[in-house]
């Protein structure tokens, strides 16, 4: 026998997935003797404590999540500034598993066409979508004007190698400036996806304010203990370099 004590009665599926649930624990308890049937208790098997978490049972979806997208060693790229699928495009990005037209060739799918599908001005690759394509040179050009760091070029191994250029383990400074690029690796993905299945991307300058609000809503809510200020934000985002 069961006692239950739900905060609100169980009504529809969610009583017929009880219903179905009694009825297993019932044919297996029937199978073996209790001699202290009081001292029976679930056990998470996932835990080693057995003590269901919800937590842990995030981290664990997060890291199937990242092992079946074939990113084999998640712990060597985090930004926990951004959400976790932003996380995941930039290592499908850095391993080149985004279904742009190349890569979909190599699968041997049966494409028509290799060029880029927006500008048909040259193969279309991540290198091509990401950095080269005038749309993503732009955008880029813009996010770095910004942050006052003009004439320096983004690439992929920096951009992502979640380590500063001479090598240092990554401040929280330099986490909120990665968190910034990521979004905007975030973005130029999307409009492309727009452009190509809707027929409706967002430009430059629409692209360019997207990135400024998504990367402060994201990052001033993930960042602990600290506040950014939004005007400063907008205007001098690089003093937040200085974060420790
Ligand atoms: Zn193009």
């Amino acid at each position: 026998m069961f006692l239950w004590a739900w905060a609100r009665e169980l009504l529809g599926r969610n009583n017929g997935e009880l219903q179905s649930l009694i009825s297993i624990i019932s044919a297996a308890a029937a199978g073996f003797h209790h001699s202290n049937s009081t001292s029976d208790r679930w056990s998470w098997e996932l835990a080693s404590n057995g003590q269901f978490n919800v937590k842990k049972l995030a981290s664990l979806i997060d890291k199937k999540l990242l092992q079946s997208a074939g990113l084999a060693s998640p712990e060597t790229l985090r930004n926990n500034l951004v959400p976790k699928k932003i996380e995941i495009l930039v290592w499908r990005l850095l391993k080149k598993r985004l279904p742009v037209r190349v890569e979909l060739d190599k699968s041997s799918s049966d494409l028509n066409s290799v060029r880029c599908p927006i500008c048909d001005d040259n193969i279309d690759s991540v290198e091509h979508t990401f950095l080269q394509y005038k749309y993503a040179a732009e955008v880029w050009a813009r996010v770095y004007r910004w942050w006052k760091l003009d004439g320096i070029n983004p690439c992929f191994n920096e951009l992502c190698s979640g380590k500063t250029h001479d090598g240092t383990p990554a401040s929280c400074g330099f986490k909120v400036w990665q968190a910034v690029q990521w979004v905007c690796v975030y973005t130029i993905w999307r409009n492309r996806n727009m452009t190509v299945f809707q027929n409706k991307g967002w430009g430059v300058p629409v692209s360019f304010n997207e990135i400024k609000v998504k990367s402060f809503e994201w990052i001033s809510h993930r960042l602990k203990g600290r506040t950014l200020d939004w005007l400063v934000w907008l205007t001098n985002p690089s003093v937040y370099l200085d974060l420790v």
